[in-house]
């Protein structure tokens, strides 16, 4: 049984989470803070917790161990995928001022499903969010409200359907800027779910703050139990048992700021340019592409119940648990009779 909690958000980790990018900054950006081999039933079990992606990682492999190449290989994508990071694919793009750029085959890919689940959600989930993001200060920690008019100058620049992506080669306009925040932990545990099953790991669960992958069966013989946090705290929502999968969840209660009593999270709504006015306190996608899941939380949490029941009636393959702002989780059908309920919620409403 794993039991995997999300630990975002509150001060004190945030806290943590500066100490160690300070760390962090001085050996490369992935960081291996704890390692524990012990036995768990005929297994040998081996935890460890990392710092990549600006967030806390945890990793527990069953038999043998590959920390280490998951290390060096969040470390690789990483150097593709961040905005701050110079020469990163993402950041040459955000400074290309229009002109065309070659890109790795990792970021063409997680571009491509960008741009399916940004057409697929009403443009909910939109990349090219960065200007806007920048400006609330998400980026660098340095939070702010801004003015509505630099919030609509920003918003000039936001539309995904301008970024041309053919092959590895992206063109945007000029000023546009991309933000792969949304997709890119969960494209991670998707590319080490396979390298570890590629060095001898058939068995573990990473998580990515929010993003968990399972890898695998659980070596007990039975589901793994993902336990699925309470975004009030305290007693857990619910478990969640499934097999191999991605299981994320977002919400506006893993990032967020207080400026005159109001709280403004880092969920941005394409359409006003302000964190999403959102139906739901958190929600989770469960599917096979961790990338998938990822955007289509993002989306999901922007887009409210009408969002989800279009998209769910088109699509296949794709679970969700919505916890309301009125403490109700509403859940697909196909899940529900893989909840456990002895956390905080007593029952689910299935859509
Ligand atoms: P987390 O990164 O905390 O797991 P999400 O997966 O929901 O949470 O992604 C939120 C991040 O995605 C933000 O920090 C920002 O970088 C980016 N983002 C914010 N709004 C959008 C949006 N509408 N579409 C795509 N990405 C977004
Ligand atoms: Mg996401």
């Amino acid at each position: 049984m794993s039991k995997i909690s999300f630990l975002k958000g509150d001060g004190r980790i945030m806290k943590f989470k500066s100490q160690i990018k300070k760390i962090s900054a001085l050996f490369l950006a992935v960081t291996v803070l704890t390692s524990i081999a012990s036995c768990e039933g005929e297994q040998k079990k081996y935890e460890s917790e990392l710092y990549a992606m600006n967030t806390v990682i945890n990793l527990t492999c069953y038999g043998s161990d590959a920390t280490a190449q998951v290390s060096t290989e969040l470390n690789r994508l990483e150097s593709l995928f961040s905005v701050t990071r110079e020469n990163s694919d993402i950041w040459r793009i955000n400074s290309s001022q229009g002109c065309s750029i070659e890109i790795s085959d990792e970021t063409a890919e997680v571009l491509n499903i960008a741009e399916e689940i940004y057409n697929d959600t009403d443009t909910a989930f939109d990349p090219s969010i960065y200007p806007v993001v920048r400006l609330w200060g998400f980026t660098t920690d340095s939070f702010s409200v801004p003015s509505k008019a630099d919030i609509q100058n920003a918003l000039k620049l936001v539309d995904y359907s301008k970024v041309k992506i053919e092959g590895n080669t992206v063109t945007s306009p000029q000023g546009a800027m991309l933000d792969l925040g949304g997709i890119a932990k969960g494209y991670a545990g998707r590319i080490c779910r396979d390298l570890l099953k590629a060095n001898g790991v058939d068995a573990a669960v990473l998580s990515l703050g929010g993003n968990v992958q399972t890898v695998g069966k659980n070596p007990n013989g039975g589901k793994w139990k993902i336990a699925l946090r309470n975004p009030d705290g305290g007693q857990y929502l619910c478990n969640i048992l499934v097999d191999e999968c991605a299981v994320v969840t977002s919400g506006g209660y893993e990032r967020y700021f207080e400026s005159d009593g109001k709280r403004y999270h880092h969920i941005i709504d394409p359409a006003t340019g302000y964190p999403a006015d959102s139906e739901f306190k958190s929600v989770t996608v469960i599917a096979q592409d961790g990338a998938v899941a990822d955007a289509l939380s993002t989306a999901f949490y922007i887009g409210g119940l009408q969002l989800v029941k279009e998209y769910l009636s088109s699509h296949s393959g794709i679970e969700v648990i919505l916890y309301t702002n009125d403490n109700e989780l509403i859940v697909s059908k196909d899940i529900s009779s893989s909840l456990e309920f002895n956390g905080a919620i007593k029952e689910a409403q299935t859509i």
